[in-house]
């Protein structure tokens, strides 16, 4: 039995007194009562358990319907599902009363009490994993049938008593019970993508559990009918229901069709997309299928909300590697990784059920049902909240003044002892106990603390005892406030200590996690290469910036509040002894906080604001710790992610806790960020509403610590000496993953030794083979060998390569073979063609291998050693086109077949070994974390160009460029880059913590060498009338490279971190020779004056020149265009206009003379007409007419 069912009667209802992340009003006083209750009732628990289970029948008894039978309808599954945490509660305390009576099922109850209240605290309550408990609490529901049996000790007629005939079920099902509780904790832990991709194995895990619930449910009823039939008669209890429960139940169950119920939209529509593209593996390996999945699945890497700056690159090649290894993933290994951590944070869960039971055992019995003044603890208070009359809860501020005013009134009674002496008050503490002088010196030491119960201090007292911010003090809060005093406190001391005492120490931690950070930073440049990148993520995750904003925050105080040495000694114990408390309790759990439920774990009962910063501290030293192993040893590659996982839960606690006070604040229409900046000194202020990096604000380089002389500056950095000191001692067992420092490649050995005879009917010894298995779109072919010794008639044994994930369609040939020599053997081709020649050629070929071999030849290793080096490069190469890293140097066709050759020929612990190596390679390159490249997008590595002109004013966003792409002009976001802009190149990551610093270096760099470059070349134009590139030389001795120690000229490099100017030509620059300057190496960031041309204009400029002479010249010629045109139309058109005219008037003219010559002719007719007959006369006028008309 575990030990907290056993310490006290009271505990069931104290498990839900701890509610962990404050925010809950309603939880304190009917458990008080029900405590009392059941505190009256142990005294016989048989009719206790009994009236329990009649109370609750609605819960308890309730005959539910298995929500995995198949016809179980929607609604039926909906409501169980939602009244499960209430249920539970109901039904572990209906449980652990029974233990009482049956104290042999408390390891299964014990169990399942904390398994279940582990995850009360959980947000994120995934269905599936309650439908599975609901399966459990079944189970648990049939444990009240117990009821009926007045004693575990009272026998069978078969001689077994009930408790005997189910200890074994109990140790199986509390065994089951933890299990299931782990394997949903290690399930709940995966990000919703990781469980999509693995859906049906982890719901066939899960389902396994609640089919494994519903037999131990069958195998205790059966249990129970035969022992009940049994017993009956002496028994003589009545069994209602017993036809029911003999009944074999034939239930459809089907957990899986249960699952697919409550599938969420979101799943349903994954799932099918999953299966519609040829399943999990296909989607992942597919860039676009990945793409469209993770949109669907909204999820991105972080965990933590608030904004990163500008964009993020690319996430997809990490996604997509971290999918795959989950895909690759044992899931029992999982499970049982997780055993260790879940059963260690039940042991701080039963522990804390412990504490809890014990610290209020004592007050149970006297605070009987009475006014609410009369369920207060301490005697002070209980004296103001009766003198004030106040009911079950009280306005924060009224507690905090009439707490004031009495001890005020109190201080001013009891000026001297004596008076003290005469009052003859009642001492409030200890009363009957101690003798006058005591309390005379009591009341001495309390003076001191008297002073701070003042209403300049009403804010921090009343957050202290107003633990869920509501405004009221309630008799709960008030008894919990007193509780959590240390021993040896008084009242008035306690209160002084959250007055002022609190933020002192806050304070101090601020200034101690400020410095930690520094530390990290100055150690991150001794970290070695090959951890270099796991660190700088590490340091670069949101985790970081958003401990910075809590930092940043936080008002401190000055030293001087402290000036009270009482106050200071009694601060600095308490503060050492939390410290301690926070730091065993993260020991036990490895300093491994998965979950915000493990964090309220550590803490225990109360406002994370409370802790928070010495959580964040403790782990912080702990991170250190490992950072300074990281000079030293390689690590493994997932072991900083682990520590950054630590630092989200805290600050995942820290949002639950800001969005509780928001809707607080919400309800008395209050401006929440503005109520938060005063709340607990304004260190969520920063957290709420819209949050995003910022790195211009960051403090953390610029802080400094205010205790210590500035003179003292340990910002110079750590020595690699020191680093060397502090690494030594540091145990590794601090490491989840442990020491990397050799390559665990290969743990392989031949069965090919003497014993084994080369007998060719035999099967044994090794066979090697050509493999060929696809990896994405590549086709990889490698040598594959197999090795077989018969040990006895009956059986064989195998190892070989690794060859689980191969196409199984793809045949292979083993053959009798050393490895090292199949590369010498023929083709079925050649053997074909010349049999005895290839038999001849490779006999001859393998013979010299061997000779060479085992002569050590030098030309054997010399040539084993090229190909390795070869190897390594082309793999590196390959990878990183594979993973879209840059700058890239893809393999042409040649190379391409050259290493396809060496994975053909190699053996395959060498070329393991190799392949290792290559990867190495990839995890040395400098990192980005969030930067990709603007021209090409691809992910930057080694070096990263960015552009201090095109940078927003907070920095948090700014035009990048890989080394490939330095002189490309993308025009992205709000920025337009133009290659003449200042650009800085680094070759680590920049964390937020320099750029700061390095882009104003940066600046003013330039601005100064160039103008050093422009008055050089002015001075060189006077004294160099002409060509004379002699005469240079002489004029610029003075700036010289720092690698050749040639002069410099734009284009170049200077660096920004050394305090001397100090030069890189280009020449130097892209073959990375090392500096001559001691003080300068490769790493420093640098920035590129690109000046071609020194006559006294910047190449912008002359840019600009060439563009507005162009732009006149082309005016001009427009203009010039235009005239001539002008000119030429308006001088046709006046030589049109005169031809017009000419012709209008020879018209005008020729016209009048022929109608002058017609009028002439028209009067002569008229004059002979007019003597002709009438009839001829018309004739001949008409003539006359047409001809004129003619
Ligand atoms: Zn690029
Ligand atoms: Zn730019
Ligand atoms: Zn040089
Ligand atoms: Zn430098």
């Amino acid at each position: 039995m575990p030990s907290w069912l056993g310490k006290s009667n009271q505990n069931a209802n104290d498990l839900f007194t701890t509610s962990q992340a404050g925010g809950n009003t309603v939880r304190q006083d009917s458990t008080t009562f029900a405590r009392v209750e059941l505190a009256a009732h142990t005294a016989d628990p048989y009719k206790f358990v009994n009236d329990f289970f009649k109370a609750n029948e609605d819960t308890i008894g309730v005959k539910s319907r298995n929500i995995a039978d198949s016809d179980t309808d929607f609604n039926t599954i909906e409501d169980s599902l939602s009244g499960f945490s209430e249920s539970a509660k109901t039904i572990i305390k209906g449980l652990t009363a029974l233990g009482h009576l049956h104290p042999f099922i408390g390891i299964a109850v014990g169990a399942f009490a904390l398994v279940v209240t582990l995850d009360l605290t959980r947000r994120d309550n995934d269905r599936k994993v309650v439908a599975v408990k609901v399966q459990m609490q079944d189970l648990m529901r049939v444990f009240f049938e117990l009821r009926h049996i007045p004693s575990s000790d009272e026998e069978g007629p078969n001689g077994l008593t009930i408790g005997a005939r189910l200890e074994g079920l109990m140790q199986e099902i509390a065994k089951d019970i933890k299990g299931c509780g782990s394997a949903c904790d290690a399930y709940l832990k995966k990000g919703f993508l990781a469980k999509t991709v693995k859906a049906s194995i982890y719901e066939t895990r899960l389902s396994d559990f609640g089919m494994l619930f519903v037999e131990h449910r069958k195998a205790l009823e059966m249990a129970l009918a035969v022992h009940t039939s049994l017993a009956v008669d002496s028994a003589n209890q009545k069994l209602d229901n017993q036809d029911g429960r003999l009944r074999i139940i034939e239930e459809k169950l089907d957990m899986i069709m249960l699952f697919r119920k409550l599938d969420t939209p979101r799943e349903k529509d994954m799932q099918k997309f999953i299966e519609k593209h040829g399943g999990a593996k296909a989607c992942i390996t597919n860039d676009e299928l990945l793409e469209v999945l993770v949109t669907k699945s909204g999820e991105s890497l972080s965990r933590l909300p608030g904004r990163e700056s500008g964009r993020r690159s690319n996430d997809l090649p990490d996604i997509k590697k971290r999918l795959l290894k989950e895909l690759q993933e044992d899931i029992d290994e999982v499970f049982d990784k997780n055993m260790v951590l879940f059963e260690r944070k039940l042991d701080i869960q039963s522990k804390q059920f412990a504490d809890v039971v014990q610290e209020e055992s004592d007050h149970i019995i006297s605070t009987l049902l009475s006014g609410a003044h009369d369920r207060i603890r301490d005697p002070d208070l209980q004296k103001i909240w009766k003198d004030m009359g106040w009911k079950g809860s009280v306005k924060a501020r009224h507690f905090v003044l009439a707490l004031h005013d009495y001890y005020t009134d109190k201080m001013s009674s009891v000026g001297t002892p004596t008076t003290a002496h005469i009052s003859g008050l009642p001492s409030p503490q200890t009363p009957g106990r101690n003798s006058m002088t005591t309390v005379q010196k009591k009341r001495q030491d309390d003076r001191w603390a008297l002073t701070y119960i003042n209403a300049a201090y009403v804010q921090p007292i009343l957050e202290a005892v107003d633990d869920d911010g509501t405004g009221f003090v309630s008799v709960k809060e008030v008894n919990t406030f007193v509780a959590e005093r240390p021993g040896n406190w008084s009242l008035p001391h306690w209160i002084a200590y959250w007055a002022v005492g609190w933020q002192a120490s806050m304070s101090r931690y601020k200034d101690k996690i400020y410095e930690l950070v520094q530390t990290m930073f100055q150690t991150l440049e001794h970290v070695l290469p090959s951890n270099r990148r796991a660190a700088d993520e590490y340091l670069f995750h949101s985790s970081f910036w958003r401990i910075e904003l809590l930092l940043r925050s936080t008002r401190s105080v000055s030293s001087k509040i402290l000036s009270d040495p009482e106050l200071t000694k009694m601060t600095e114990s308490y503060e050492k002894d939390e410290e301690e408390r926070l730091d065993a309790n993260l020991q036990d759990v490895a300093y491994e906080l998965d979950t915000p439920a493990t964090v309220s774990l550590m803490t225990g009962v109360g406002r994370i604001e409370r802790y928070v910063f010495p959580l964040i501290y403790l782990l912080l030293r702990r991170h250190l710790k490992v950072m300074r192993i990281a000079c030293k040893h390689v690590l493994d590659t997932e072991e900083f992610v682990s520590l950054n996982e630590s630092l989200v839960s805290i600050l995942l606690a820290v949002d639950y806790r800001v969005q509780n006070l928001e809707a607080i604040f919400k309800q008395t229409h209050l401006d929440v960020q503005a109520r938060l900046g005063n709340f607990a000194f304004g260190i969520f202020q920063l957290s709420y509403g819209d949050i995003r990096r910022v790195p211009a604000d960051n403090s953390f380089a610029s802080w400094t610590n205010p205790e210590v002389d500035s003179g003292v500056g340990s910002k110079n950095g750590i020595t690699q000496e020191e680093i060397n000191r502090l690494a030594i001692g540091i145990p590794h067992e601090i490491l989840k993953y442990g020491i990397r420092d050799g390559y665990s490649v290969t743990d392989y050995h031949e069965f090919e030794h003497l014993g084994l005879a080369l007998d060719s009917t035999s099967v044994e010894g090794t066979w090697t083979g050509h493999h060929h298995r696809q990896f994405g779109d590549e086709s990889i072919l490698s040598v594959l060998r197999v090795s077989i010794r018969l040990t006895s008639a009956d059986k064989i044994y195998g190892k070989g390569e690794d060859f689980a994930d191969s196409d199984p369609n793809r045949p292979f040939t083993l053959m009798r073979i050393p490895p090292t020599l199949l590369r010498y053997r023929y083709t079925p081709d050649q053997f074909a063609e010349d049999p005895v020649r290839s038999r001849w050629s490779f006999a001859c070929s393998a013979a010299l291998h061997q000779a060479q071999e085992v002569l050590w030849s030098r030309r054997f290793f010399e040539a084993r050693f090229a190909e390795r080096k070869r190897y390594v490069a082309l793999t590196t190469r390959a990878l990183i086109v594979q993973m879209g890293l840059t700058p890239q140097a893809p393999l042409t066709p040649v190379e391409k077949g050259e290493l396809e050759y060496l994975r053909r020929e190699l053996n395959p612990s060498e070329a393991r070994f190799y392949q290792a190596l290559a990867e190495f390679e990839i995890q040395k390159l400098p990192w980005h974390p969030a930067w990709g490249c603007d021209w090409c997008e691809r992910q930057i590595t080694k070096c990263r160009i960015l552009c201090i002109q095109c940078i927003s004013e907070d920095l948090s966003d700014n035009i990048d460029l890989c080394a490939s792409c330095v002189d490309k002009a993308p025009a992205k976001r709000t920025f337009t880059h133009e290659i003449n802009h200042a650009v800085v190149k680094v070759e680590q990551t920049l964390h937020d913590y320099d750029i700061v610093r390095i882009v104003d270096a940066a600046r003013t760099t330039f601005e100064r060498v160039r103008a050093l470059f422009r008055s050089l070349d002015s001075a060189l134009q006077v004294h160099r009338p002409d060509d004379g590139s002699s005469h240079k030389d002489e004029h610029r001795s003075n700036l010289l490279c720092a690698c050749c120690g040639k002069d410099v000229l734009p284009p170049c490099w200077v660096c920004v971190v050394c305090t001397k100017d100090t030069f890189v030509c280009a020449d130097c620059d892209s073959k990375r020779l090392p500096s001559q300057i001691p003080a300068h190496t490769l790493t420093h960031a640098l920035v590129r004056i690109r000046d071609t041309t020194l006559n006294g204009e910047s190449p912008a400029d002359d840019r600009y020149l060439a563009l507005e002479h162009r732009l006149l010249a082309m005016e001009l010629r427009v203009s010039e265009g235009f005239a001539a045109m002008e000119s030429k139309v308006d001088e046709r058109l006046a030589a049109l206009e005169a031809s017009v005219e000419d012709r209008l008037l020879s018209f005008e003219t020729k016209l009048e003379s022929r109608l002058s010559t017609l009028e002439v002719v028209l009067r002569q007719i008229a004059a002979q007409t007019a003597a002709l007959p009438a009839v001829y006369g018309q004739v001949v006028r008409d003539y006359a007419k047409s001809t004129s008309v003619r």
